[in-house]
């Protein structure tokens, strides 16, 4: 007999019916034997219909009353799904995450979870009880309560998972895994059985938002057994594991990753002289705004031009931001373009072979895609592009790694 934590999101109880069918699946696991804990979502589209009444009151609502509000979606799901549980015969407790003490900071909309105390849960258990969690929330030393961000869920199983020492953690949701890119945009993506922490962390974190980066960050350091899984229908899922020494032969790419919500700033004619970077990002820092890629081209004439990106909510701070750092140091305009994406392939093969890079790039040519900034870590290559192009982009680079064929 084991303890497993199984976590389901908006689409997989996005109607009563479908929360009976996450109840049915739950009962069949507790009638193997096994011990379960319950993570879920909000309905599917409640998150987003909570802000948006928050948004027709005011565009910038405080980030603690935010967090009040969105946090009901879940709270609504974990009483229906017990309803579901108790009517098929299988016991179970509904908690929202400050009932079973889900300790976080107090960064309201993306709290930080701090501790757990499992006691709670294990009492349930020890009685013969499904625990039924509230994904998504928890609450601050003070007793408010906080929400983990969007996609905060992930993290919850994730972390009930480590405090609990669960044997394995199951993600169910609208796909039976992870892919190889997203499959709503290449039809012939393929699941991936298993995919290392490290490719998965990168994945999450270029765009792919199968599972919140911090549930994997969570799974990494705790060595929580994590699989996707599919909550409408049954098969193996992928296993997001540590690197299969064993299994060396690992292909060059493992799979692709985008990302929309991104836009570029460029400082152009920036005097070339030591500590201007800091003094163009110093400023943006301050504000809480935060950069991603970097480029800072070699200079010619003492002058060199400064391009970084930033969330796309965040264009307009930053464009207006840098304004006034441009005329203090005498740089020559900022131009910013908010429409621009990032596509990314990443695989610890990369490690291992040269020439990775010419053809990613090869592939973007042969399809006239202009290449605007390039980054690269030991195990990605990113590039921005014009947003037009991102579905052709992804879908080159899908066929020239020969993704949608199973490696030998
Ligand atoms: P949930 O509501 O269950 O948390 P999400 O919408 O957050 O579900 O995540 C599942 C979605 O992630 C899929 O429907 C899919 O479109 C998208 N996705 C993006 N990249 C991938 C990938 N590499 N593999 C699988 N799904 C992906
Ligand atoms: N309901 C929250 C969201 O939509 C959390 C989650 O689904 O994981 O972001
Ligand atoms: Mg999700």
């Amino acid at each position: 007999m084991s303890l497993i934590v199984q976590k389901f999101g908006g689409t997989s109880v996005g109607t009563t019916e479908r929360i009976q069918n996450v109840a049915k699946k739950v009962k069949k696991f507790r009638d193997e034997g096994h011990d379960i804990v319950v993570v879920v979502s909000a309905m599917s589209g409640e998150t987003n219909r909570l802000i948006g009444l928050a948004n027709s009151i005011t565009e910038e609502p405080d980030g603690r009353e935010l967090d009040v509000l969105v946090s009901t979606g879940e709270q609504v799901t974990i009483a229906l799904l017990c309803m579901a549980l108790q009517k098929i015969g299988c016991e179970a407790r509904s908690y929202t995450g400050g009932q079973v003490r889900i300790l976080t900071d107090s960064a309201f909309t993306k709290a930080r979870i701090l501790d757990i105390d499992g006691q709670r849960m294990r009492d349930d258990l020890a009685k013969g009880r499904v625990v039924v969690v509230a994904g998504f929330q928890g609450e601050d030393e003070a007793g408010n309560i906080t929400t983990l961000g969007r996609g905060g869920s992930d993290t919850t199983g994730v972390a009930l998972a480590a405090a609990l020492k669960a044997d394995e953690c199951q993600i169910y949701t609208d796909v039976d895994g992870v892919y190889t890119t997203d499959p709503r945009v290449v039809d012939d993506a393929r699941r991936l059985d298993k995919i290392t922490f490290e490719e998965m962390l990168e994945m999450a974190s270029l765009g792919s938002k199968v599972l919140q980066i911090r549930s994997v960050e969570f799974a990494g350091k705790y060595n929580v057994p994590l699989r996707v899984l599919s909550s409408f229908e049954d098969g193996p899922g992928t296993l997001i594991t540590t690197e299969d020494i064993e299994n060396m032969e690992q292909p060059i790419v493992s799979g692709i990753a985008f990302n929309r919500d991104e836009a570029k700033l460029t400082v152009a004619g920036v005097p070339d002289v030591p500590g201007i970077a800091s003094k163009i990002l110093t400023p943006v820092s301050d504000a809480n705004i935060e950069v991603d890629m970097i480029v800072q081209n070699v200079g010619v004439d003492n002058r060199t031009d400064f391009t970084f990106t930033v969330h796309r909510n965040e264009f307009k701070k930053a464009q207006a931001i840098l304004a006034g750092v441009a005329s203090e140091i005498g740089a020559r305009e900022v131009i910013g373009d908010s429409k621009i994406c990032k596509v990314s392939i990443v695989g610890v093969g990369m490690r291992s072979h040269a020439g990775v890079a010419s053809r990613m790039f090869k592939a973007l040519s042969a399809d006239g895609i202009n290449i605007q900034m390039i980054s690269t870590s030991e195990i990605k290559i990113s590039v921005v592009i014009d947003e037009k192009y991102l579905e052709l982009a992804v879908r080159s680079l899908h066929t020239a790694f020969e993704l949608s064929e199973k490696p030998a």
